[in-house]
């Protein structure tokens, strides 16, 4: 099938617009970041009302959940689905964090998105969060497409439109911590460092797992 050949300064809505009419049966996971918030709220404008996916590992900040249940009441048309490995609370994430990753995160939406098979991925990722992302493009292909209508946005204009819809972004952003993963592998970002420095630093890990590897979810 013959993809759109949208200029980097597409605006989102066009991408995800498009995408909606593409593969009606798209899914989105989202861990409520700033980029996450923004996205969910492009995707209901652009008339998307299926499933937003949550993985919860056990070891979230509260703050996190608490963006989960405000965006759920701001967005009733959406269905948001929480998936979890059903594990307690352990310090695997110490000793191994890429299996504690592995089997609380990557496991859970792997398991339902096998099941549920959509066709393609709506992902909330930007190609200035981290030097890993910076060749990122709206489309992916792999077993299943991921589109990324938010590519080409940047940090600024991701606050600025968080602001001007008056997005409920989940308070730890504000604190520096401009990507909120799991408590015990997250701080807030310092000045001079990218968006995702504060995860895992010092472990030599930057990816969950997710969104690398053989593109099997
Ligand atoms: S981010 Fe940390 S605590 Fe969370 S699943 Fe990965 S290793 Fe475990």
């Amino acid at each position: 099938m013959p993809r759109p050949d949208f200029a980097p300064d597409t605006h989102p809505l066009e991408v995800i617009r498009w995408a909606l009419r593409e593969y009606p049966d798209l899914a989105m996971p989202s861990a409520f970041n700033l980029n996450g918030v923004v996205l969910i709220d492009l995707a209901a404008r652009a008339g998307y009302s299926g499933e937003v996916l949550f993985v919860d590992t056990a070891l979230h900040f509260r703050e996190t959940l608490e963006t989960r249940d405000r965006l759920a009441q701001r967005y009733p048309r959406l269905s948001f689905v929480t998936l979890s490995a059903g594990l307690e609370p352990d310090e695997r994430y110490a000793s191994d964090p890429d299996a504690c990753c592995a089997a609380r995160k990557v496991a859970p939406l792997s398991t339902y998105l096998q099941a549920r098979a959509p066709s393609a991925l709506l992902n909330a990722r930007s190609r200035d969060q981290a030097s890993t992302r910076a060749n990122l493009g709206f489309l992916e292909e792999g077993s299943r497409v991921r589109i990324n209508p938010l590519a080409y946005w940047d940090r600024a204009t991701l606050e600025a439109y968080a602001r001007e819809q008056e997005l409920p972004v989940n308070p730890l952003y504000w604190d520096g911590f401009l990507s909120v993963g799991c408590w015990p592998c997250t701080r807030a970002v310092r000045p001079g460092e990218d968006a995702r420095a504060g995860r895992w630093a010092g472990r030599g890990k930057t990816e969950c797992g997710l969104w690398v590897g053989d593109r099997s979810l």
